[in-house]
């Protein structure tokens, strides 16, 4: 007999390792029975609709020609273009990207982005190539998945080891090749090329306005209440900067440098210039340093991991004493410990929702870019934090109606927009 082809693995799927893809199938797999009637179409999440390999052939500075790898995936666009970042990182692979992607479909959804997810990347180490070589390797990049992407088809943006001026390039590259300045083909650029005012604090401010309404839920004032963060770069260092101006003591804090506590808070602003002339927090007066194991023990009403992924595992979970963790970082929680923090009753305000107000904002610049009409800063927070808190809201909402995580729910929430999307779509032919 014959395997109905929709059911058949597709070939790049049958690898030994799924990694990152692996952990999202099962993801799939544990809101299938919440979907009801829209599970007919559940498939649909478990294989990207378009993934793209390209060779990048590029003269160095030394003459000589190197090849690299890119990849484009287009996860889902059921809602709209696709939509996520590009990263260049030596161990970038295309079941990664895809995972990505899948995520980034999750996210936008979630927040009722109108966009699909997309990712993509290019298998290099950036610190060994000059700003010459990393232009002409952008522009091919570009270039070579010019015909998938396009401000109604796919919108890249900035991820690991990408920047504004990757966007730049890559908006340059597109708009040379199709004959016309098209400032919406990416986001994340430079604000005098039609990026957005807010941009770079957008994902710190969502993480803080998501805290908010889940210590709020909780019955936590934030005023006084303690909060514990790891990372203090563009997502960590906002969120500290926002949660202290609203009162709240920040005790602890973690970078690549070390880990810092002060019991009765810690001087936040001073902390910033500190790391900012030094290039970490280690050192800064008024803290004692503690071991990573202590920092992860302390008692405290928020944690917010926002640095890496994979942060709060075994190793940690049990020690954990937060009553809130909302997660900046992508991933920065394995499956496991999530378990371990659950069975504890540690409310997780999942990344997916967390840290979405970066790709919000991205949605802003998009939205601006189409009407060459840029919003003042206080407009773009003001809308950011209605949108943030309505995801919140609906997310919670679906959670204490099924009496599952936060977590589950925001993959309920989000398979679900995008399956009565395919659904009313139908399929083609
Ligand atoms: P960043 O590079 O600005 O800051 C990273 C911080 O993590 C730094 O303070 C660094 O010192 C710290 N760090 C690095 N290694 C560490 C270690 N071993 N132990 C403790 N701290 C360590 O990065 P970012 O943009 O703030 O991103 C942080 C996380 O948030 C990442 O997971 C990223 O994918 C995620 N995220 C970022 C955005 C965004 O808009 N920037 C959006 C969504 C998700």
């Amino acid at each position: 007999m014959t395997e109905h082809p929709t059911h058949a693995i597709p070939s790049y799927l049958n690898a030994e390792a799924l990694g990152p893809w692996g952990s999202y199938l099962e993801q799939v797999e544990r809101v299938t029975p919440y979907l009801g009637k829209l599970s007919k179409w559940v498939e649909t999440l478990k294989r990207p609709k378009r993934s793209l390999i390209v060779d990048i052939p590029v003269e160095l500075d030394n003459g000589t020609i190197a090849h690299f790898e890119g990849y484009r995936v287009q996860h889902n666009t059921s809602r709209g273009p696709g939509k996520g970042g590009v990263r260049f990182h030596q161990e970038v692979t295309l079941s990664e990207v895809m995972a990505l992607a899948a995520w980034m479909s999750v996210k936008c959804a979630a927040v009722s982005l109108p966009f699909g997810g997309a990712k993509g990347g290019i298998r290099i180490d950036p610190r060994n190539y000059s700003r010459g070589e990393l232009e002409r390797i952008t522009r091919r990049y570009t270039s070579e998945i010019g015909s998938i992407i396009g401000p109604n088809k796919d919108i890249p943006a900035p991820d690991v080891n990408t920047n504004a001026q990757t966007m730049a390039w890559m908006m340059d590259t597109y708009s040379m090749n199709e004959g016309g300045t098209t400032t919406g083909v990416v986001t994340g650029k430079p604000v005098s090329l039609g990026g957005s005012l807010g941009r770079v604090e957008a994902t710190g401010r969502g993480v803080y306005v998501v805290g908010c309404e889940a210590a709020h839920d909780a019955g936590i004032a934030i005023e006084g209440a303690r909060i514990v963060i790891q990372g203090f770069g563009n997502v960590g260092g906002t969120a500290a900067r926002l949660f202290y101006d609203a009162g709240a003591k920040v005790i602890a804090i973690q970078d690549h440098t070390g880990a810092l506590h002060n019991a009765n808070g810690l001087d936040v602003l001073a902390l910033t210039k500190h790391a900012e002339e030094t290039g970490g927090i280690a050192g800064a007066p008024d803290a004692e340093q503690i071991s990573p194991a202590d920092f992860w023990a302390l008692e405290t009403e928020l944690l917010i991991p926002a640095a890496l992924e994979s942060q709060i595992n075994l190793e940690n979970a049990n020690t954990v004493r937060a009553k809130i963790v909302v997660e900046g970082a992508n991933g920065p929680t394995t499956p496991d410990a999530d378990d371990i923090l659950t069975s504890k009753g540690t409310i997780i305000v999942p990344d997916v929702l967390a840290n979405a107000g970066g790709v919000t904002v991205s949605y802003f610049e998009w939205v601006q870019d189409f009407s060459s009409f840029f919003w003042t800063e206080p407009e773009i927070n003001h809308r950011l934090e209605a949108m943030m808190r309505t995801a919140y809201t609906s997310v919670s909402a679906v959670a204490k109606e099924h009496a599952v995580s936060l977590r589950t729910a925001a993959f309920i929430t989000a398979c679900t927009r995008i399956l009565e999307a395919r659904e009313v779509r139908g399929l083609y032919p």
